[in-house]
């Protein structure tokens, strides 16, 4: 089964990401994640996304659709994909679709994440993910274990998004907002959209979306 998780910044798609991985055994394919990595290891690629990251724009389709056919056709993985932060265009989702269909597999279903705009703020200002396996952290509703370790690898180095202050959320959520947001209309036109309030707590949310995968 393949699914997209769809919501704004902060809306929890990295953390149910992980919870679907450990108990479903799905495979995460986020491309916030690929063009970190690309920074972090310094490609050309990832020299020229940085600014454009950290100012909270999108990056342009291209690099991602790029970024997402690599992994999808590299034989190392048969499916259980799950989507997050991909598609973030109305061209992203057209090239999902088409790629999906090259690949003789299915896009079964779409789960968009309400949250709303106030508690994203609060969210992502206070969030940190684990360096090591990007396990994510939040200071109030679920902090960093009092050793100091990862509850999920036991690693130790803590970081906090470049992206997650204010200003660049501002700009995160207009991107949302003008260029994202369309792909809720775009997936209810066809049949695949199911929403679930993101704004209960991490186990609430898991089981809105299992009662969604479970019935898909
Ligand atoms: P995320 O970790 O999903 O919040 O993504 C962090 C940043 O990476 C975004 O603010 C964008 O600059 C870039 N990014 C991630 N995924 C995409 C995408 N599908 N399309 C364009 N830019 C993306």
């Amino acid at each position: 089964m393949n699914i997209i998780l769809l919501g704004p910044p902060g809306a929890g798609k990295g953390t149910q990401a992980h919870k679907l991985v450990d108990e479903r055994g799905m495979v995460q394919l986020s491309t916030g994640d690929m063009l970190r990595a690309a920074r972090t290891s310094g490609t050309d690629m990832g020299k020229r996304v940085a600014e454009v990251m950290d100012r909270g724009d999108l990056v342009t389709d291209e690099i991602v659709i790029g970024l997402i056919r690599e992994r999808l056709t590299d034989g190392t993985q048969g499916g259980g994909y799950i989507f997050d932060g991909f598609p973030r265009t109305l061209a992203q989702a057209d090239a999902l679709s088409d790629l999906m269909a090259e690949l003789g597999q299915t896009l079964d279903a779409v789960i968009e994440m309400r949250v709303d705009d106030t508690a994203l703020v609060a969210r992502i200002t206070a969030r940190s993910t684990c360096g090591d396996c990007g396990e994510v952290y939040n200071d109030i509703s679920k902090p960093i274990p009092a050793d100091g370790k990862c509850a999920n690898c036991g690693g130790t180095d803590f970081k906090r998004r470049a992206d997650d202050n204010e200003e660049s959320l501002k700009t995160r959520l207009l991107a949302y907002y003008k260029q994202t947001s369309p792909l809720v209309g775009y997936y209810h036109a066809k049949g695949m959209l199911n929403s679930v309030n993101g704004l209960g707590d991490i186990d609430a949310v898991a089981g809105a979306i299992a009662s969604v995968l479970d019935n898909a």
